[in-house]
């Protein structure tokens, strides 16, 4: 089974992708990770885009298909994958199909995730992660169940990811509405698109998208 998240910074993608990534044993493609893993690596690519990620614009469709094609192709994806943050404009999508296509693979479902730009900002401005498993948390919405303490690994070191703040959530949700949202038509009219309100708990969203999952294995 191959998905896509697809749905603005916050919108719970994340969350509900590390979930489905258990839950099916199926491994989560994140290109804003991959980007970051570069920035952290300080590779000459790290450098080149680290500005664009701090600001919120897209990094160029080269780059970003580049870290794709180079990940997606690795047989721990065998099994399925699921893409979060990917594709973001419809040329993006478009080359996806064509890799895809030439890997006799092809998307089973897209999951939407809908939510208000005053949600997203408060989810944003609140979230934080574990230093090191990862795993995500918000203030508001996800606190560790201990606080101070990572519910994944026990890690007690947290950290903001550092685009995270109000500038770069506007910058990020300005360039998810003129290009992303296409692509709500663009997977609709294949008969593959499931919206997901964001506005609803993590528990609820899961629960709707296992009902979903559960109709395609059938
Ligand atoms: P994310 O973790 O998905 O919110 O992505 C963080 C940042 O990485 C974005 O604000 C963009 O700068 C960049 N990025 C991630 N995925 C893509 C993509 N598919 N195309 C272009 N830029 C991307």
């Amino acid at each position: 089974m191959n998905f896509i998240l697809l749905g603005p910074p916050g919108s719970g993608k994340g969350t509900q992708g590390e979930y489905l990534e258990k839950k099916l044993s199926i491994k989560r493609i994140s290109t804003g990770d991959l980007l970051r893993n570069e920035v952290a690596a300080g590779s000459d690519l790290g450098h080149e885009i680290k500005d664009i990620l701090s600001t919120g614009a897209l990094v160029s469709d080269d780059i970003v298909l580049r870290l794709l094609k180079e990940n997606i192709a690795h047989k721990e994806y065998d099994r399925g994958f699921i893409l979060d943050g990917f594709p973001r404009n419809l040329s993006q999508a478009n080359l996806l199909d064509e890799i895809l296509e030439k890997m006799n693979k092809h998307i089973d479902a897209v999951f939407y995730f809908h939510i208000s730009e005053q949600q997203l900002i408060d989810r944003i401005c609140n979230r934080f992660y574990c230093e090191s498993c990862k795993a995500n948390y918000n203030k508001l919405f996800k606190p560790p169940k201990v606080a101070g303490v990572c519910d994944e690994c026990g890690g007690t070191s947290f950290k903001t990811r550092p685009d995270d703040n109000i500038d770069s959530v506007k910058t990020r949700f300005s360039e998810y509405k003129t290009q992303t949202l296409p692509l709500i038509s663009y997977y609709d009219d294949r008969g593959i698109l499931h919206k997901m309100d964001s506005s609803k708990n993590i528990e609820k969203i899961s629960k709707e998208i296992e009902e979903v999952l559960k109709k395609l294995l059938t």
